[in-house]
């Protein structure tokens, strides 16, 4: 069993990684195209502000001549810096995502998602990039980063925000006493969770199986603030693969094999090869 931690969602505009400067207004503008459009664009900017800040970071370091900035340490530094972050690659978003059912026009669909990318990130690099790491900002990594939120990212519950609004209320008897009913409805409101969606590093490296042998979840009580654990649905011996089911295994075949097509492949698992067959 581990637990693993999830990557959040960017900062508000008001603070920034070091490393960074931003240019606020711009700032504002990629958040609000990419509330209205997708939020996976939040996180995917989240890492890309996550690898600058790293790289500036190694950059400052420097080597035993003091720090370094020339385009050859620049490249090594976000070389080291994007590492963490290639290890779950498994396609361009607007490439390999996939179709939804009523979805008739396959190229102009995809065309259309390349198009809200690559708007996305013109926007993002107006407000962020400083010109120090030319190969973060293309299309291609920023798609790669969408593939692998959109074709890793688990759902989860998050604590209601009013959680800590209450918390805070509660900090100021006087103004909790005079919110009189109101201060009851919140904490009613407060006790549904949120919906969210989290990339966990350790996890998704998990292949799946419609027999899994493991469950990602979260321990009601015990995985706060966004943690997950991968626990074990029975004996697993030395070598064995860990896997996990990325749909819902109760379902039968055919309702199955359609989920995965999100995913991009055709599980070939021991139960559907068997079920294909048929009794
Ligand atoms: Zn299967």
């Amino acid at each position: 069993m581990t637990a693993d931690s999830k990557h959040g969602s960017l900062p508000p505009s008001t603070s920034a990684p070091a490393g960074i400067d931003p240019d606020r207004t711009a700032l504002r503008q990629f958040e609000a195209h990419a509330e209205a459009t997708n939020d996976i664009f939040l996180v995917a900017a989240r890492v890309i502000a996550n690898v600058v800040e790293e790289a500036s970071r190694i950059l400052e370091a420097g080597d035993a001549h003091g720090p370094r900035c020339d385009p050859a340490a620049c490249w090594d530094a976000l070389w080291l810096a994007w590492r963490p972050y290639a290890c779950n690659w498994k396609g361009i978003w607007w490439e390999s995502v996939a179709v939804p059912d009523d979805v008739s026009d396959e190229e102009a669909f995809r065309a259309e998602l390349k198009e809200l990318a690559t708007d996305s990130l013109a926007l993002l690099k107006s407000a962020i990039d400083d010109g120090r790491f030319p190969a973060l900002f293309t299309a291609e990594v920023y798609g790669s980063l969408i593939g692998m939120f959109e074709m890793n990212n688990l759902a989860i519950e998050v604590p209601s925000p009013l959680e800590s609004y209450l918390e805070a209320l509660d900090e100021s008897p006087s103004t909790a006493g005079s919110l009189g009913s109101l201060r009851d409805r919140i904490e009613e409101a407060a006790q549904h969770p949120g919906e969210g969606t989290a990339y966990y590093r350790l996890a998704c490296c998990a292949n799946h199986s419609c027999v899994p042998n493991a469950k990602a979840t979260r321990r009601t009580g015990l995985d706060v603030g966004g943690n997950l654990a991968l626990i074990a649905e029975g004996p697993i011996t030395a070598g064995e693969e860990i896997t996990i089911s990325y749909v819902d295994e109760s379902e039968p075949l055919e309702q199955r094999q359609r989920a995965l097509m999100d995913y991009g492949f055709v599980c070939s698992c021991t139960r559907c090869l068997q079920e294909e067959q048929g009794p």
